[in-house]
C-alpha cells in the first residue's frame, strides 16, 4: 500500500510550502499504537463499510483500510487530497471526497457508495472546533450508521460519557446517553501530535442505540437543556425559569416520582429525566 510510514507524515508536514491549517483544527496524530488502540476500540473486519472524517495525513486512514470492506474519507482541505491519493493508489476499496462534512448530504453518499457491508462505523480523530456539530449531524440526520469511534477534546470525551453527580454530567451527558452507549475508551496525552494542541484529548466509542429515533424527541432534549439551565439552581427552580409553572406543581411531581424536591439536575440518571418529563407534559402542559 503505497511508499506509506510514519516518517512520511512527519516530514511532509515539516515540508516548506505545506501549511498546517489552523482554521480546520489541524494536529496530526504521530503515535502508531494510539492509532492500533483506537482501530481495535471500533471493531472493524472485512465486512464492514466505515467512514473517515478528516483523514488528514492518512494516519488513520493506512489501518482502516487495511481492516474494511470499503472506506469513505471526508476531507475539506483540498491541499491534502493529492497526498492521499499517493499514499494509498494501490489500494481500491475507498473514495476520497473533498468535502465539508457538515454540509454533505451524508444518506446520499452512503447510498451511492457502500456495497454489501454488514454495518457501517465512523472513526474520526475530530476537527475540535466542530466536534459537537458532527455528532449532533450523524446522531439527527444520518441513517444505518452502527458506532462512531471518535477523537476529540478530554474535556468534552468526559461530558459524553459522565454520570450523574459528577462534574462533567451535563445536558449533552443525558442527550448523548439516551441514543448511544457511550464508552470512554482512553485519554490520549497532546504530546503525540503535530503540531501540539493545547489540551489533552481522549477516544470515545458511541454505540447507536436504533430504537430511538432523534426526530421524535427534540422536545425532550429541549427539556433536558432547561433542566441544566443553571447549575447551581434546583431543577425545580429551572424548570420554573423555563416553563413559567408553579414551582409547588413541579415539586409534587418530583414527590410523585419519588424524587427530592431539592434536587439538582446533576443528581438524575436518563431514566429519571424520562420520568419527569412525561408527568411535566401529563400534569402541566397537557
Ligand atoms: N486524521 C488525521 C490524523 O489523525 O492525523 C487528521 C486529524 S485533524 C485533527 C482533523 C482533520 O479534519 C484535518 O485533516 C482537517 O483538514 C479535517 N477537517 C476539518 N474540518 C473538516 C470538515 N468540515 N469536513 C471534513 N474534514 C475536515
Amino acid at each position: 500500500m503505497g511508499n506509506y510510514n510514519n516518517v512520511d507524515r512527519k516530514s511532509i508536514v515539516s515540508q516548506k510550502g505545506f501549511s498546517v491549517k489552523k482554521r480546520f483544527s489541524q494536529n496530526f496524530l504521530l503515535d502508531e499504537n494510539i492509532i492500533t488502540n483506537i482501530i481495535a476500540g471500533s471493531d472493524i473486519d472485512e465486512n464492514t463499510g466505515v467512514i473517515e472524517i478528516g483523514p488528514g495525513l492518512g494516519a488513520l486512514t493506512k489501518q482502516i483500510l487495511e481492516k474494511a470492506k470499503q472506506t469513505l474519507l471526508y476531507e475539506i482541505d483540498r491541499d491534502l487530497i493529492p497526498h492521499l491519493e499517493a499514499f494509498f493508489k494501490d489500494s481500491k476499496n475507498w473514495t476520497l471526497l473533498n468535502k465539508d462534512v457538515l454540509k454533505a448530504d451524508i444518506n446520499e453518499d452512503i447510498l451511492g457508495y457502500f456495497k454489501e457491508v454488514n454495518r457501517i462505523v465512523v472513526i474520526s480523530n475530530l476537527p475540535y472546533h466542530i466536534t459537537t456539530p458532527i455528532i449532533m449531524k450523524f446522531l439527527e440526520e444520518v441513517e444505518n450508521i452502527d458506532s462512531l469511534v471518535l477523537m476529540m477534546q478530554l474535556e468534552v470525551g468526559k461530558r459524553l460519557t459522565s454520570k450523574p453527580n459528577t462534574k462533567d454530567y451535563n445536558a449533552l451527558s443525558v442527550i448523548i446517553q439516551h441514543q448511544t452507549d457511550a464508552k470512554y475508551l482512553f485519554k490520549v496525552p497532546r504530546t503525540v501530535f503535530h503540531p501540539r494542541p493545547n489540551v489533552d484529548s481522549a477516544v470515545v466509542r458511541l454505540d447507536i442505540k436504533k430504537d430511538i429515533k432523534n426526530s421524535e424527541y427534540q422536545d425532550f432534549y429541549r427539556f433536558v437543556h432547561n433542566c441544566f439551565l443553571q447549575r447551581r439552581k434546583t431543577l425545580v427552580n429551572n424548570l420554573n425559569f423555563a416553563y413559567n409553572f408553579p414551582k409547588d406543581d413541579i415539586k409534587m411531581i418530583l414527590v410523585e416520582l419519588g424524587l427530592d424536591p431539592l434536587a439538582r439536575s446533576e443528581s438524575l440518571e436518563l431514566e429519571d429525566f424520562l420520568r419527569v418529563y412525561d408527568l411535566f407534559n401529563k400534569d402541566l402542559r397537557g
